[in-house]
């Protein structure tokens, strides 16, 4: 008897529930939004909110598998949280408040307050506190697969920013900082391999950890042209970071100026960042309540002074308009910060130069000082809105005077490449598809997470954390893998292995049906279009909009023994005969 898998492989165009669109639909705004609804993959059911057909539901199981074989291959263990959870570990993490608006809040029948889970470190901080009690049973890292529901202020693009998407969530607990490196590290190749499999031209760039809180972290970034980050890469050697990442290196071993103190420069009546993000709010975003509906605010606007400086530096950040995540980042970043008030920078640009990225100014220890008064549209010292360049740039101006003029240490693609000085800097445009953090003890800390010491003394675990947005990977993929006419799938998640186009009715039908059935019985996952009520024309058509890798025809040469192999990528055809055609594609 077949097993029951392998029969299920043979899927039937004419009973199989899906519908191709000849015509964009009408809010679909990039080409695989356009595309995955065209071929029928996914529906739009909600704000936010995607239906997978069966197709999209095969590419998004294969997508999760490859995901779920690499994890469970550097020994991470997989669990799976509840999504509906009680308000409480989050208001002792403090992440209720701090997320804001980002996250479904609301109130069970007897009034207690909830949420849909964002991201879980909560959860696993609490499990970890609630299983183990020694040094013994770490390192541990758990993952989950699961659903996650963030109220994003502008879902777009279909499965690429949802308000409910599929997330892979990993975190690890070690006892010290080398176990913690070691997990972050394992992360980081374990998250290569995964986007190398799933065919993703991808780049590695240091990231600020935003919301989550932590030190170090990475984003993975899918290279493509309706990403929402901008990084530079170098073509020869592979180099890739933010660009404020790169434009100032970090300073030398030893230089007394890597790590200054900070100093702010407190007046009483400088604001908190509360009442910033009140001020802000009040200003420019009546009617909205947090920072991630900054819909209007372009810059925010930094004052620093260093120990011994003189004057104080002018600091500018580009404040994208859409991305509620740049905001968040910039709230991690200013945290202890307070406020103070920069009048009239605007009217001064020859004494801004420089560029520094948030990051930068973190790893520096640098604390600052915001005015969100800058109206919107101003931003004219970051060149945020100028094509090509990173909407999150910050604008440095260092000991300026009125004579100075604008030196802006931007990167210009063309640039030669910090890392191997041979190749060129290139600006691009990417999607995060992946993020890891080394959190450190924020977790362990707030749920007094502790274990017994080889010593016998409690010892405090350290926490990373790894995501990746599998629906939004399977989205980044169809931006990557698709031509004018439809998707192209990298054979390693396509729906199926093989479509099968019966080009006629009668023998061709029969004939189709016989050598689909041949295939999947020798594994392979098939696609027949077996419809009788459609032209071949409409069927060929289909078939480059589903974009499966290979496409074999039965059609005119089927009574000299011959079908039609097509290869979606190149277009390429090749007759081959059918006596061996199993063997030929298995
Ligand atoms: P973004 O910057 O795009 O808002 P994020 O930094 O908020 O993403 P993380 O909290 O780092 O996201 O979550 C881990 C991963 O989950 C992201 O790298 C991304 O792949 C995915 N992800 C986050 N938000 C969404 C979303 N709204 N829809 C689909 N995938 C998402
Ligand atoms: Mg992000
Ligand atoms: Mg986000
Ligand atoms: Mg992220």
């Amino acid at each position: 008897m077949p097993a029951p898998y392998a029969a299920a492989m043979l899927l039937r165009t004419s009973t199989l529930l899906f519908r191709t669109l000849r015509e964009d639909p009408a809010d679909a705004e990039v080409p695989s939004h356009r595309l995955l609804v065209r071929a029928g993959y996914v529906r739009r059911a909600a704000p936010g909110g995607y239906t997978w057909l069966p197709l999209g539901k095969l590419v998004l199981d294969r997508v999760t598998e490859i995901v779920r074989d690499e994890m469970a291959a550097i020994g991470d263990q997989e669990v799976h949280f509840p999504a509906l959870l009680p308000a409480e570990p989050y208001r002792t993490s403090g992440r209720w408040t701090e997320y804001g608006d980002n996250i479904f809040t609301f109130q069970d029948r007897r009034g207690a307050d909830h949420l849909l889970a964002p991201t879980h470190e909560e959860l696993a901080a609490l499990l970890v506190k609630d299983l183990f009690t020694s040094y013994r049973d770490f390192p541990v890292t758990l993952f989950q697969i699961q659903t996650k529901f963030r109220d994003e202020s502008r879902p777009r693009a279909g499965v690429l920013r949802g308000r409910e998407f599929l997330m892979k969530d990993a975190y690890s607990f070690d006892l010290d900082e080398a176990g913690l490196q070691a997990a972050y590290d394992r992360h980081r190749d374990a998250y290569r391999r995964i986007f190398t499999r799933l065919g993703l031209d991808f780049a590695v760039v240091r990231a600020m950890s935003g919301a989550m809180g932590g030190s170090a972290s990475e984003e993975f970034l899918a290279a493509t042209a309706v990403g929402e980050d901008t990084f530079v890469g170098c073509v020869t050697c592979g180099y890739a970071a933010n660009t404020e990442a790169v434009t100032t290196p970090a300073p030398a071993a030893g230089d007394p100026d890597a790590h200054p103190a900070a100093e702010v420069h407190d007046t009483p009546e400088t604001p908190t960042i509360a009442a910033l993000v009140e001020l802000a709010n009040a200003r420019a975003l009546a009617g909205r309540t947090d920072w991630t509906a900054a819909d209007t605010l372009k810059n925010v606007v930094l004052q620093v002074r260093r120990p011994g400086a003189e004057e104080a530096e002018l600091l500018v950040i580009g404040l994208p308009g859409d991305r509620e995540v740049d905001l968040k980042r910039v709230q991690a970043v200013l945290e202890p910060a307070t406020v103070a008030i920069f009048d009239d920078w605007a009217a001064h640009p020859e004494l801004v130069r420089g560029y520094l990225g948030p990051q930068v100014l973190a790893k520096h220890g640098v604390r600052y000082r915001v005015d969100p008064r800058v109206a919107p549209g101003t931003s004219w010292l970051t060149g945020a809105n100028e094509p090509g360049r990173h909407a999150t740039d910050v604008v440095c101006g260092r000991d300026f005077t009125p004579d100075d003029t604008i030196e802006a240490a931007e990167v210009r693609p063309g640039d030669p490449c910090p890392a191997c000085r041979q190749g060129e800097l290139s600006m691009r445009r990417g999607i995060e598809v992946g993020h890891i953090f080394q959190l450190g003890r924020r977790y362990t800390d707030a749920f007094a997470v502790d274990v017994l010491g080889p010593e016998g003394k409690p010892v405090r675990p350290t926490m990373g954390c790894y995501g990746i947005g599998l629906s939004r990977v399977l989205g980044a993929v169809a931006e990557q893998h698709h031509d004018e006419r439809g998707l192209i799938w990298p054979a390693a998640i396509a729906p199926c292995d093989v479509h099968l186009v019966a080009a006629g009715k009668g023998p061709q039908l029969d004939a189709a049906l016989e050598l689909g059935g041949q295939l999947s019985a020798a594994g392979l996952r098939v696609l027949v279009d077996d419809r009788t009520h459609v032209s071949a024309g409409v069927k060929f058509t289909d078939a480059e909009l589903i974009g499966i890798p290979r496409v074999v025809v039965v059609g005119r040469r089927l009574a000299e023994g011959y079908v039609e192999l097509r290869d979606r990528a190149s277009g390429e055809r090749t007759d081959l005969p059918v006596a061996g055609l199993v063997e030929r594609l298995r």
